[in-house]
């Protein structure tokens, strides 16, 4: 089908109409490079011709994985995209005049490996030069250090928390630039709180970006590859009797976006994908653990994905429907749905949501006195993945967003602001009903660059531990030591598969609990509301992408 220059555009645009016009766009770049090749070698051999065309395709793809926006039209996001198309439009361009220069020039001498090495080096030295200036930077130094500026000394004693109790508070997105400008303005005093008494981290989330991939590594100390939950779906292909936990992958995202394109072809085709669930975890989390060992365990709404009803001293609470369902205790308790409101559409109606999320967590947590308490909220990511959809000029920022943390105006102008105070009263209504003393543990699996790049460069996460005994800035911390941390502060040991735990002693080591913990799950008895699954897609949240 590809084989010659005419043919070659023909097929390319057969092969686009086929994979859908959202492909086509993304793969514009490789198109240029494709016909610059395809034009170097005019009369070559057919599988050199078509090597070319491989090698310019894989060229295009690679470089999409790496210049972040411009993968964006992929994702109905063309105006984000439009910022960094232009750059890439003038880095082509570039090359592409200096080869019809020298072509022209030169025109025996001009032809061959020579010149496509020399259009080659030259698209690349451009790009590579395009990512450094746009690439933000993942740690959060600067705000780290600001922040440090700010509550120094620290001044509250740590008050005396014996281990036993951790109420753990994750925020999907929370991030370390938005809580600097906002604590020091006065807009989170809970956070505040925690921040002068406990010990601040920066969370590495390592080669890590999604967040299913991150809180499958929270809870249960492994990581992606190993903890059996990559991105929201895994793949089932008839024929094969194990599920595919992850598509290949070239960066944060799959090869040729091969999700959209086997997903589009389910109806006709031998395979079927489905979110993924806590059952599908190779190790148990730490509330399985904990249960296990006889504590009370109190989980909110944990995972970004579903969570499947186990039996667990206390209760589990989980989204159904965009409500939250609640099981308390063994395998006979009841079900008790509980209407949350609000909606995923608007930032009002995600407040609404949390509002009320928080309310019945508290009631929860008070009634029922957990040892472990889990709260998890996503919507500091939610607001920010809404907002992406607009350009950086739009939003006030400078598009490189390496030296620019968002201030309190932009914050405000997009909804974080809010977010971010509903989070830190939430914060301060769960921990209140869920008692002192106790240990309390905020954590964000990644943080967010709100310049197109979001969070797929794995930008540091937020993890602070309170109280401390040594109150102040503990570095950059593992993702995978969250889990031993928890458990070392409940008194339990962690396994010997687990990273060190942090601000606590690293006891004697247990075998691993894969071995010796099994999960007591219930049959599943509700399905995902795919409606709500596109709504969290329609919004960026939820891929493939
Ligand atoms: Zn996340």
């Amino acid at each position: 089908m590809i084989n010659g220059r005419l043919d070659g555009v023909a097929g390319l645009a057969w092969l686009a109409l086929w994979l859908g016009a959202p492909f086509f766009v993304v793969f514009w770049p490789a198109l240029v490079a494709a016909s610059l090749v395809l034009r170097i070698f005019p009369g070559g051999p057919t599988f050199r011709r078509l090597g070319s065309l491989v090698a310019a395709i894989l060229f295009g793809w690679a470089w999409m994985a790496r210049l972040e926006p411009a993968h964006r039209p992929l994702v109905e996001r063309v105006s984000l995209a439009a910022d960094t198309a232009l750059d890439v439009v003038l880095v082509v361009l570039g090359a592409a005049f200096v080869y019809v220069t020298c072509a022209r020039r030169y025109p025996t001498r001009w032809h061959g490996p020579l010149a496509t090495v020399a259009v080659g080096g030259l698209l690349s030295a451009g790009l590579l030069a395009l990512a450094h200036w746009q690439v933000p930077r993942r740690d959060r130094d600067a705000a780290i250090e600001r922040l440090q500026a700010f509550l120094a000394p620290p001044v509250d004693p740590a008050p005396d928390a014996t281990p036993g109790r951790v109420l753990v508070v994750g925020v999907d997105g929370m991030d370390w630039n938005a809580v600097d400008v906002l604590v020091r303005a006065g807009d989170l005093p809970a956070i505040a709180r925690l921040l002068r008494a406990g010990r601040a981290y920066q969370l590495d989330p390592g080669a890590m970006r999604l967040s299913p991939e991150l809180w499958s590594a929270i809870y249960t100390g492994w990581p992606a590859g190993r903890s059996g939950i990559e991105t929201f779906w895994s793949w089932n292909f008839a024929g094969l009797s194990s599920r595919i936990v992850a598509l290949p992958k070239f960066g944060t995202h799959e090869v040729f976006f091969l999700g959209r394109l086997l997903s589009r072809l389910e109806p006709v085709a031998p395979w079927r994908h489905r979110l993924v669930s806590t059952a599908d975890l190779a190790s148990p989390p730490i509330w399985t653990i904990a249960s296990a060992q006889g504590r009370r365990v109190g989980v909110f709404d944990p995972v970004p994905y579903a969570l499947r009803e186990e039996v667990v001293d206390g209760f589990l609470a989980w989204n159904e429907e965009g409500d939250v369902a609640v099981r308390h205790g063994d395998a006979a308790g009841d079900r008790v749905i509980t209407p949350i409101g609000g909606d995923f559409d608007s930032v009002e109606g995600l407040l609404v949501r949390e509002g009320n999320r928080v309310r019945l967590a508290a009631s929860l947590f008070a009634e029922g006195r957990p040892d472990l308490g889990i709260y998890y909220t996503k919507l500091v990511d939610l607001v920010a993945h809404h907002d992406s959809w607009l350009r950086p000029s739009q939003r006030g920022l400078t598009p490189d967003g390496r030296s620019d943390p968002p201030d309190r105006d932009t914050l405000s102008r997009t909804g974080l602001l809010a977010a971010y105070r509903r989070v830190d009263a939430g914060l301060a209504a769960v921990l209140d009903a869920f008692g002192t003393p106790a240990h309390v543990v905020l954590v964000s699996d990644h943080g967010f660059n709100l310049n197109g790049y979001e969070h797929n460069h794995g930008p540091f996460g937020v993890l602070v531990v309170s109280p401390s005994p040594e109150p102040g800035y503990g570095g950059v911390a593992p993702v995978l030591g969250v889990a031993p941390t928890v458990l070392a502060l409940l008194g339990l040991p962690p396994d010997e598969t687990m990273a060190p735990p942090l601000d606590a002693p690293d006891g004697p080591r247990v075998p691993a609990y894969r071995l010796s913990v099994t999960p007591r799950f219930l049959p599943a008895v509700h399905q995902p509301d795919s409606g709500l699954l596109e709504r969290l897609r329609a919004i960026g949240y939820v891929g493939p992408r």
